[in-house]
């Protein structure tokens, strides 16, 4: 895509442009990836779903962010170069923090082989019994790090760090207002979501800094950072029926892709019904039609 704007950076699934003094424009594309590959077959309209999803969660999200004197980094999602209308955003600038701050409100993925080896995760200590797709006694900051080139979808391969990691990287007091603020989110998302008959399992935000404050950066709440499950069949003990990514996963994990070599095309059907699942995700959750 020329946007006319410099480019900054070319992630997986975004292109970040230089927007002017302070401003970034981030554009989500149809591209999807799934263990740290870009897959060679493009979600149509998942770039739009992102960023319709984000710009919604950010709005929800705002009283919450304020009681921690915080704020998110959307300027404007409507005044963006007509070649990104629907898939950019028009952001503020930040200084990410090292961080990526995942929530978990229920036991899956990563999480899951790290109870079944541990009995905890990370370094919070949990009751024994829990199954895959258990809800945990209360919600539990399982942070990672940021490193580049890794896909961000939870439990994939960014790798495990502890709270104290977390302070060494950004000081005690700083990993503190993450933690607490992090959770404040996912609580108040998850209930949110409950309230539009889904789960949220788990869910991955990235800070930035402006002046002293913290500052919502990146997408969030979308199913490529998060864990969506239809309420109506949660039922712990076995892999969760999703919104996410998870249909895609293990699509490939049928197909008997190494993980290594190119990955396969992905097929007309199971487009369909990725594409499908994104939509949902959007519609149950903001209660709006996508288009
Ligand atoms: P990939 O998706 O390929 O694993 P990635 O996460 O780095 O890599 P994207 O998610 O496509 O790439 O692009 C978003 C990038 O922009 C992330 O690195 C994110 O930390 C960064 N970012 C998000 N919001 C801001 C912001 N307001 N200011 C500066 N950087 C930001
Ligand atoms: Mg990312």
């Amino acid at each position: 895509m020329s946007l006319g704007l410099p480019l900054v950076a070319r992630g997986k699934v975004r292109e970040i442009y230089d927007a002017g003094p302070g401003q970034l424009l981030l554009v989500a594309s149809d591209r999807i990836s799934a263990y740290d590959h870009v897959l060679p077959t493009p979600i149509p309209d998942k770039g739009r779903v992102l960023t319709q999803l984000s710009v919604w969660w950010f709005e929800q999200l705002t009283p919450v962010l304020a009681e921690f004197g915080a704020s998110h980094h959307l300027i404007s999602a409507d005044d963006v170069p007509a070649e990104a209308a629907g898939r950019g955003m028009l952001v503020r600038r930040l200084e990410m923090l090292p961080v990526e701050c995942v929530a978990r409100g229920y036991l899956s993925g990563s999480g899951t082989v790290e109870y079944s080896r541990t009995g905890s995760i990370r370094d919070v200590a949990l009751p024994a019994g829990l199954v895959e797709g258990s809800r945990l006694p209360s919600p539990v900051f399982t942070p990672s790090t940021k490193a580049p080139y890794t896909d961000h979808g939870v439990g994939e391969h960014d790798e495990a760090i502890d709270f104290s990691a977390v302070v060494s990287a950004v000081g005690v007091s700083r990993a503190e207002e993450l933690r607490a603020l992090t959770l404040a989110l996912y609580s108040r998302a998850a209930e949110i979501a409950s309230g539009a008959g889904i789960v949220l399992a788990d869910t991955k935000f990235e800070f930035g800094l402006a002046g002293d404050s913290l500052v919502l950066g990146d997408e969030v709440l979308t199913p490529d950072s998060s864990r969506f499950w239809p309420a109506g069949t949660w039922s712990p003990g076995s892999a969760q029926p999703s919104y996410d990514k998870q249909y895609v996963r293990d699509w490939l994990t049928s197909s008997g892709w190494d993980r290594v070599s190119p990955p396969p095309e992905l097929p007309d059907d199971v487009v369909a019904a990725t594409r499908e699942r994104y939509v949902t995700a959007f519609e149950q959750l903001t209660g709006r039609r996508f288009g």
